[in-house]
């Protein structure tokens, strides 16, 4: 869908904080697709499961204080960043408004 906007990105780009999902380099601008179970949505989808909850609670813990670290580093070597979660891909033109807004 971006690529037929005209919009042109690197995926996972290693050299950056967390190898980002989408990178628009010259616009310095960041957009994460987080899966929500393993980035710990707010949504069913992010539901932990009730067995072995202690087991996948620290682990989701832990990857959205990883989230937040790379966010914060890379918000201080200047790029903007949108998240985007998994369970709003459904909603397709949604979605899609919200990226090119943030990409002007
Ligand atoms: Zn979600």
């Amino acid at each position: 869908m971006l690529y037929a906007e005209g919009y042109r990105y690197r995926l996972h780009r290693k050299d950056l904080p967390g190898k980002p999902d989408i990178v628009f380099g010259p616009r310095k601008k960041i957009v994460f697709v987080h899966g929500c179970f393993w980035h710990g949505h707010g949504c069913s989808k992010g539901r932990l499961p009730k067995s072995n909850e202690s087991f996948w609670e620290p682990k989701i813990r832990a990857n959205k204080a990883r989230d937040r670290k790379n966010a914060a580093r890379l918000r201080r070597m200047g790029w903007k960043i949108l998240v985007v979660w998994q369970c709003q891909l459904k909603d397709a033109l949604a979605t899609r408004k919200r990226i090119v807004d943030f990409l002007g």
